[in-house]
């Protein structure tokens, strides 16, 4: 199994709060049991929900689970200040460029292309054993917000950049959670740049007018990494229906976010865990509007919105994304559609979509 994580705010947590991924989860939930983090930082190292999950990623819980690529993001909390966003933003990309660069052959890969993705694959499964896995990295930029201009986008493509959400919660570009609207004239350039460039467009975060903005005029490969869908979850957070079936037709695939308060209405922390049928829910509906399996894939979002305490059962860390398999397989789901949803499914569109 070769399983794939289209979202992880890897670059975000290493250098805003101490989340170096090359830390195996044991030592960075030891580190932070012993030295509560500095709050300081804009969003205080909390989560979502107000307080500070244990983390789940680390190098070493990816190769042990066969996480073999994840979308690494790129996003910077939204501020005034145009020249630090930027900053950070290059800040966090040159964080990837510095892992990959390690002399390691079971170190962290930047994916850039189809040759780079095969050599990963390859790799990946001929490896000795688990700690030898190597672990792609594909960068993706969640909210547009460190591009100054759609002309600097030649030279984010340069540095490794492939996807781009352009809104969180709302931007310059479009509208996002939250924040109503349609693409701005400044987001209609970015997305024909993005065209020009082949960019995977990720249309996660976006508010509705931009989805369907985007799904009409966006001629190139199109992505949802990490959205779950509405009718569970009445927010514009999430995908409608409509909009599952509209993006099924287009081939995009939707990420399954693997967050607690994302998958069941109203959860609260103190409520605790939530199994694994809270995911298949979500699973299920995609499979029924669409009428099969092949739109869906992992998007966890581990650390970004949430971390262990808000993350459904039998999750402990990244290394446990294959136990969804198990659920899958209790609903019938057949083997191809299994390792479709691990990982097959975004493959397929990477694999196409990569220069
Ligand atoms: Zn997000």
């Amino acid at each position: 199994m070769f399983i794939v994580d289209a979202h992880e705010d890897i670059a975000y947590n290493a250098l805003h709060h101490d989340r170096d991924v090359r830390r195996s989860t044991v030592e960075q939930r030891a580190r932070e049991a012993s030295a509560p983090p500095d709050d300081a930082d804009s969003s205080g190292g909390q989560t979502l929900t107000g307080m500070r999950d244990e983390v789940m990623i680390g190098l070493p819980e990816h190769r042990r689970g066969s996480v073999g690529l994840v979308c690494s993001t790129i996003f910077c909390m939204p501020e005034e200040n145009q020249e630090a966003v930027t900053a950070d933003g290059w800040a966090q990309m040159r964080y990837y460029q510095a892992l990959a660069a390690e002399p390691d052959d079971a170190g962290v890969r930047l994916i850039g292309s189809r040759a780079d993705l095969d050599r990963l694959t390859h790799d990946h499964a001929t490896a000795p054993s688990p700690e030898r896995r190597p672990v792609g990295f594909l960068p993706l930029m969640e909210s547009a917000d460190p591009i100054r201009d759609p002309d600097d986008l030649e030279q984010w493509y340069a540095a490794g950049l492939r996807i781009i959400g352009p809104t969180w919660r709302g931007s310059r570009y479009c509208g996002g959670t939250g924040h109503p609207g349609g693409f701005t004239e400044l987001g209609l350039r970015l997305l024909a740049e993005m065209e020009r460039l082949r960019m995977i467009l990720d249309l996660s975060h976006m508010a509705d007018d931009a989805v369907w903005q985007a799904l009409e005029r966006y001629g190139g490969p199109i992505i949802a990494s990490h959205t779950n869908c509405r009718v569970i979850l009445p927010t514009d957070r999430h995908f409608t229906d409509d909009q599952i079936r509209a993006a099924a037709q287009r081939d995009v695939v939707i990420g399954v976010v693997l967050h607690n308060g994302f998958l069941v209405a109203g959860w609260k922390r103190e409520q605790g865990p939530v199994e694994l049928d809270a995911v298949l829910r979500h699973l299920d509906h995609v499979r029924e509007l669409v009428g099969d399996a092949r739109h869906s894939g992992i998007g966890s979002d581990f650390d970004g919105g949430a971390g262990n305490q808000s993350t459904p059962r039998p999750f402990d860390t990244v290394a446990d994304l294959g136990a969804l398999a198990d659920g899958l397989r209790a609903h019938d789901y057949s083997e191809d559609e299994i390792s479709g949803i691990l990982g097959g499914n975004f493959l397929r569109t990477f694999t196409g979509a990569l220069p």
